[in-house]
């Protein structure tokens, strides 16, 4: 089928991790105008800060938005750890892209990745219980939650079994969508570990209630809430593939995919369903130049093989730029460009663009643009780089993951990410749930 160009041509900005002034997001909108992007997507809730003023919530801000020395690596522990955006600053930001042709897609991630939500707000976490035979008993001090000091991933949900809690969502929303007047929010989705919503009665109750097969499908359930709500007010929703473990979404869902379950998304696709296409081998630049070089992407194909004969309903290419290690727009700068010239050249160019040295060229021409506003990217020693080169870059990039604070996230992250298969592997095997819960909470004494 012909190609053309893409409809969706965007990045990812993470202004969790690390807080960026308005002035340097203005820059990098700036930046992405001269490539030729035309949406920025901006995650604005994760584990380790919430960054947008909710009027009818200001304990986000004033707790959520505030974080402790941290733990990323080999970057500094306190610098912009703190800091969120204002309205006021939102609307500066969207109509300043807005007159560069460039739509803002908010993101508020659920249920996952909601430490720093539930840190300012723990009533709408999940009640903690311990599993006995039988029966569960309810432990009196609810999850300690807190805004999170180093990466990776925690089993801090939101509770889907709580009205309350899908409320305070739906009222979330209602602001972000008078601020961002594009029409799709994205609602995250990823990383959402079960281990909190197995154990919670309110969860539990929601499954029975619901006539649900299990917690994937308690997921579906809460992304269909909040994305109906959307809806409604005439938005679609955009959520990472991972949402589609539950079952199939309506058409007023997108799908951006980012790793694993190509099947599930290819058959979203043949379902009708639009997809963005941002795979973590081509697209994931925060990773070092040493596995995502320009040449790479020069190579990446333009369709990936999920949306094969779909080609229709993939709605375009999205770089992403997480921030757990880029503390400042100089780190920023090097590590988006100009890999995401590139990437808008794919996007742009349905006819492709032949020959390496065509390619490099036409990203010189842009980078020479992108140089002039002070942001200074990879230089061209690192467009493309050799076995030996690229290995030397791969252990300095160790090293910068390497403390021991950041190591012992690591290590937490393994052990979860572990009982969490467990616990899956036994849902599986039709235990009685309560005695497969039992077992897990003695074998890893998660409640001590
Ligand atoms: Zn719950």
């Amino acid at each position: 089928m012909e190609q053309k160009m893409y409809s969706h041509r965007g990045f990812m900005l993470d202004v969790c991790r690390h807080y960026m002034p308005v002035e340097h997001i203005k820059k990098l909108i700036k930046a992405a105008e001269i490539c030729g992007l035309n949406r920025m997507h901006w995650h604005l809730s994760d584990d380790q800060g919430w960054r947008i003023e909710i009027k009818k919530y200001p304990k986000l801000t004033e707790i959520g938005s505030v974080r402790g020395a941290s733990f990323f690596g080999d970057v500094s522990e306190t610098e912009n750890n703190c800091g969120y955006y204002t309205q006021e600053e939102a609307r500066e930001i969207v109509s300043y892209a807005k007159e560069c042709g460039i739509e803002i897609v908010p993101e508020i991630e659920l249920p996952g990745h909601a430490s720093a939500m539930l840190a300012a707000y723990p009533e709408f976490g999940c009640r903690r219980t311990v599993i006995k035979e039988k029966s569960e008993q309810e432990i009196d001090s609810p999850y300690d939650y807190k805004v999170e000091t180093a990466g990776g991933i925690f089993p801090n949900l939101i509770c889907a079994g709580k009205d309350e809690a899908v409320n305070f969502l739906k009222d979330i929303m209602d602001e972000i969508v008078e601020l961002f007047p594009f029409d799709a929010v994205h609602i995250g989705g990823d990383e959402a570990l079960k281990l909190h919503w197995r154990r919670c009665p309110d969860c539990q109750r929601r499954i029975r209630e619901k006539s649900l097969k299990d917690e994937e499908e308690l997921q579906r359930w809460l992304v269909l809430e909040i994305g109906e709500y959307l809806a409604q007010k005439g938005k679609s929703t955009i959520v990472f593939n991972d949402c589609l473990a539950g079952g199939m979404l309506p058409k007023h869902f997108i799908a951006q995919h980012w790793m694993g379950n190509d099947e599930e998304t290819a058959e979203f696709m043949k379902a009708g369903g639009k997809v963005i296409y941002s795979d973590i081998e081509h697209f994931y630049f925060d990773y070092p130049y040493s596995s995502i070089d320009v040449h790479h992407i020069w190579q990446t194909p333009r369709v990936p093989k999920y949306a094969d004969g779909y080609e229709e309903n993939l709605l375009g290419m999205e770089c992403m730029l997480w921030a757990e290690r880029i503390t400042n727009i100089d780190r920023a700068a090097y590590l988006l460009f100009p890999r995401v010239a590139a990437v808008a050249l794919k996007a742009t160019r349905p006819d492709g663009i032949e020959t390496w040295e065509q390619f490099s060229t036409e990203v010189k021409k842009l980078q020479e643009q992108i140089d002039e506003l002070g942001l200074i990217g990879a230089p061209e020693q690192d467009w493309k780089l050799s076995p030996e080169t690229a290995e030397a870059d791969r252990l300095e990039e160790k090293k910068r993951r390497t403390s021991p604070g950041a190591l012992q996230a690591e290590r937490a992250e393994e052990r979860l990410l572990l009982q969490e298969k467990l616990e899956k592997a036994l849902g599986e095997v039709e235990l009685p749930r309560s005695f497969a819960l039992q077992v897990m909470d003695s074998a890893w004494n998660i409640n001590e």
